[in-house]
């Protein structure tokens, strides 16, 4: 059987407990045999004030994956020039490793704006997607959005389950919400609050000994004109 690939794209800026929880859910939800962690190097919808530099983003995440089994950083954005399109990282992927069946992971949130992304509906092409969503609002959330888009071409097979004509599918995998993201993490450091337990002990200790560098770049901005 070929190998199982979960591929789970962000921003990571930083890394949470909610990413690697949400890593580790669906690896054992859909039986996957391994999950990548892929930060985007430049992230085509985020501004760039206020990103930490790919590198210490990258850094985090290995502090907070630690020995985990099965859960990887990859750093293969890095290396493309231009934003960084999922498109892309999953042609580069199906490319160098043919064998491979790609799962690409992402909260029912994100899903809701695949139309806006590059090639949006591609990404259905290259991997079967599964999506992080929860209570049944979440859910009647996914079923109206792909029924109001059929051009990302998936039809229901089932409950949680919608199927494209080359067989990829979708999946929506009951991962309970932690109400966290990064956003609130970056708030939280600048107020000076305990962050603990919102991000792996290695991720806080790495946040306190770099504050004040982190504090100049997270610093709050006056709202645009
Ligand atoms: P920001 O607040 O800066 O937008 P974020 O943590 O929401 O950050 P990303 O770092 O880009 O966003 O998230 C990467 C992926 O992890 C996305 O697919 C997102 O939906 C998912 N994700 C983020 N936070 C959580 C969470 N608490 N639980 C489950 N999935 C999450």
């Amino acid at each position: 059987m070929s190998p199982r690939l979960g591929v789970l794209g962000g921003t990571f800026n930083p890394v949470h407990v909610g990413h690697v929880r949400l890593a580790l859910e669906m690896a054992e939800a859909l039986g996957l045999d391994g999950v990548e962690i892929v930060p985007a190097a430049r992230p085509p919808h985020k501004p760039e004030e206020g990103l930490l530099p790919f590198e210490l983003r990258l850094r985090l995440l290995e502090m907070a994956l630690g020995d985990l089994e099965g859960v990887r950083a990859n750093s293969m954005e890095a290396g493309r020039p231009g934003p960084s399109y999922t498109v892309h990282t999953l042609e580069e992927l199906a490319r160098r490793r043919p064998g491979d069946e790609l799962h690409f992971i992402l909260g029912s949130g994100d899903l809701l704006t695949l139309h806006q992304w590059r090639d949006g509906h591609r990404l259905g092409d290259l991997a079967h997607l599964a999506v992080a969503g929860r209570d049944r609002h979440g859910r009647d959330a996914v079923a109206d959005y792909l029924a109001s888009r059929p051009e990302l071409g998936y039809a229901p097979a089932g409950p949680g389950l919608w199927e494209r004509a080359s067989g990829r599918r979708l999946v929506l995998v009951d991962v309970p919400r932690l109400d966290i993201s990064a956003s609130f993490v970056r708030d939280r450091f600048r107020r000076g609050s305990n962050l603990r337990f919102l991000l792996p002990p290695a991720v806080e200790r790495e946040l306190a000994r770099l504050r004040p560098r982190l504090l100049e770049i997270w610093r709050e901005r006056a709202p645009s004109p």
